[in-house]
């Protein structure tokens, strides 16, 4: 059976609807068999273009049948009309339509890539060809760098890489001076005397006139057909449009090379949106530190204090006045407290500020009142003499007990201090002891800036107030802890006739400081994630401009063969390439960021899991936000793709 290679029949292609149709194509059919050299004639608007279009599958006929060596080509889906493209197809276009930022032996490359030919045979095939057309030399020059002419050789390259059996070419000589279009026309002959059918696309009669067949369209029809001479018979071939294209990896490979190559081709461009990106990542990476560091401090302090205590505040559950402000507690409260078995000690507390003086030397500092329990629960010794006792609490006697920071400030020798009196509000304190040191607690208050008197001396000479601000119970035995707390609370309940009182452990205190600690850490994260949003913003926003303006370029590589994957997976790996490097640069400063803190005396805590998150954040932002413009991208129509400027 003779299938033809080529073969329209009724071809109609109507643009447009109602009175604005156009009927660029009005019943065209028409066979062309393997090894013809066609010219397609007709005044400019007779629909040659169209007719090529779809000729090159880049373009469905609205109505009719298009064949190509017998197959269908309406059964095929858009991958498998580019698989047909890029085996069977070689487009020459008027414009040369050359990729401008690659040389030409990348350009001639292109087809090859899609249809998965290693790096290797690829540059082998481009450069034979190259070289085989005259152009071996300037195989690495960028079009921008060719003439007209050599140019459209690199295109005539380009549609032979692929060992293409059907050149298609529009108005291939419509730019070129006399010599170069005579030239051309000389290469077509010779391809076509190797035995390809080459279809050429021309309004020029002495162009058409070194054709073998002339086929002349008018207003969409056909209008003279100098028949076919030299037809030869073609094998059907159903199968051979549904293979593979390029493996996964080639195709990565390729993408990626490609994405630096247009970062790097808008330099400018791409460190402002990369900055974006960087700013986020570093942003999300410090803050965490920073969050992790101050949390990590927090808790370090608070878990020294030991969780054998149990804290009583006056004032209901839920009220938010100053303890001190609310007469609940008494001295009476904390006596009988201390009287429940398992309490080490109860002891209560009420402070205030004075002034202590040595002599010429004033200190003004916090003064607290408590009991001789007070060492016990807060497990502090004494660096110097000693605590006071149950008999001076119960006597009301004047002593005191000091800090070293506070008896730093008043005495030279600290240590001579013991023995020694102090004024405190107009009162003579004998200091009994000197407290061993402890440092800051976990709000940064210096724990050794303190006075501590008896509550009772305390109430009575310089509170003027005899209701406690809190009571602090040790537990002897933490394993039933919370059996003593309800006792304690029960004790209370019982004495007071309401709960104008709060009871609370060490642990839910930690809770309490943890969840304030965690909403710190989400306030620094959701901060630094909309940075990393914005980021995106702005990479989404160039990756649309990009595609805008490689329209042409989408549209060459569509018409040599690349599936709407392949455009998809190009654009989606620039801007995963975008994030990934503003990734990498915002983590790095990120660190660095964090080592300044640091080595400023903030607590920082730089741990790996931020810089993976923001890592993998960016790259993530990448992928979200270079969707949408990926997907416009293969979504593109080819032809209007190549028609654009
Ligand atoms: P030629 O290549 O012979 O100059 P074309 O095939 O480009 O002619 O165009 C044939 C007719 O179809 C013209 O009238 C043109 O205006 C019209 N046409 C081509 N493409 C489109 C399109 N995408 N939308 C509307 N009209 C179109
Ligand atoms: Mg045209």
């Amino acid at each position: 059976m003779d299938t033809p290679l080529i073969s329209l029949d009724g071809v109609k292609r109507y643009f447009g609807s109602g009175d604005t149709e156009v009927r660029a194509l009005d019943g065209v059919s028409l066979d062309i068999h393997t090894g013809e050299f066609v010219a397609i004639v007709g005044q400019s608007g007779s629909g040659k273009s169209t007719l090529m279009n779809i000729l090159g599958c880049l373009d469905r006929p609205t109505d009719g049948s298009y064949r190509v060596r017998g197959q269908d080509i309406s059964e095929l889906n858009v991958d498998e009309l580019a698989t047909m493209r890029r085996e069977t197809f070689g487009f020459i276009f008027q414009r040369y339509n050359l990729l401008a930022s690659v040389s030409a032996s990348e350009n001639v490359e292109i087809p090859a890539v899609y249809a998965g030919f290693s790096q290797a045979d690829r540059r082998e095939k481009a450069g034979a060809l190259l070289t085989r057309l005259g152009l071996g030399e300037r195989a690495h020059h960028k079009p921008n760098q060719l003439s007209g002419g050599q140019q459209q050789r690199v295109a005539v390259a380009r549609a032979l890489v692929n060992d293409a059996d059907v050149i298609l070419a529009d108005e291939p000589t419509g730019a070129l001076d006399s010599g170069s279009s005579d030239e051309l026309l000389g290469l077509l002959e010779e391809l076509h005397d190797a035995g390809r059918t080459i279809i050429l696309i021309t309004h020029d009669p002495k162009v058409a006139a070194r054709a073998k067949r002339i086929i002349e369209l008018k207003d969409g029809r056909i209008i003279s057909d100098t028949g076919s001479g030299d037809a030869q018979t073609t094998k059907p071939d159903t199968y051979r449009y549904r293979r593979k294209g390029p493996s996964l990896v080639v195709q990565v490979i390729e993408s990626v090379k490609m994405a630096f190559r247009s970062l790097r081709a808008n330099l400018f461009r791409t460190a402002l949106t990369l900055l974006g990106v960087v700013i986020g990542v570093a942003a999300v990476v410090a803050m965490l530190a920073i969050g992790q560091g101050s949390q990590r401090e927090v808790m370090a302090r608070f878990e020294s204090m030991g969780s054998n205590l149990l804290f009583v505040r006056p004032g209901a559950p839920g009220t938010r006045m100053r303890g001190d402000a609310i007469a609940t507690l008494t001295l009476a409260d904390a006596t009988a407290l201390n009287e429940l078995d398992n309490v080490l000690a109860a002891v209560p507390s009420r402070s205030g500020s004075a002034t202590l003086r040595v002599g010429n030397k004033d200190y003004s500092t916090s003064v607290e009142g408590v009991s001789e329990g007070w060492p016990i629960a807060q497990n502090r010794g004494m660096k110097y003499g000693t605590f006071f006792t149950k008999n001076d609490v119960d006597r009301r006697v004047g002593v005191v007990v000091l800090g070293t920071t506070s008896a730093g400030n008043l005495f030279d020798n600290v240590e001579g201090a013991v023995g020694q009196y102090v004024f405190l509000g107009g009162a003579p304190f004998e200091i009994a002891g000197i407290l061993e040191e402890k440092g800051a607690n976990a709000w940064g208050q210096d724990q050794d800036d303190v006075a501590l008197v008896p509550i009772t001396t305390g109430m009575m000479r310089l509170f003027g107030q005899s209701y406690l601000s809190s009571i602090t119970i040790a537990v002897d035995d933490t394993d039933i802890v919370s059996e003593t707390e309800t006792e304690a609370r029960n004790l209370l309940l019982a004495r007071h006739g309401t709960e104008d009182f709060q009871l609370r452990n060490t642990a839910s205190i930690l809770e309490s400081v943890q969840q304030t600690q965690n909403s710190f850490s989400i306030l620094l994260g959701s901060v630094a994630s909309i940075s990393l949003l914005v980021g995106g913003i702005g990479v989404m926003n160039i990756m649309l401009v990009s595609v805008s303006e490689r329209t042409r370029e989408i549209g060459v590589r569509m018409a040599t063969g690349a599936r709407r994957s392949d455009i998809m997976s190009q654009f989606l790996i620039e801007s995963l390439v975008v994030g990934g490097l503003g990734g990498i640069a915002g983590v790095l400063i990120g660190f660095g960021v964090c080592f300044l803190l640091e080595a400023n005396g903030m607590s920082v805590e730089i741990t790996l899991l931020p810089a993976v998150l923001a890592f993998t954040s960016a790259m993530a932002t990448g992928l979200v936000f270079g969707l949408l413009p990926a997907r416009k991208a293969a979504h593109l129509d080819p032809v209007t793709a190549l028609a654009s400027e």
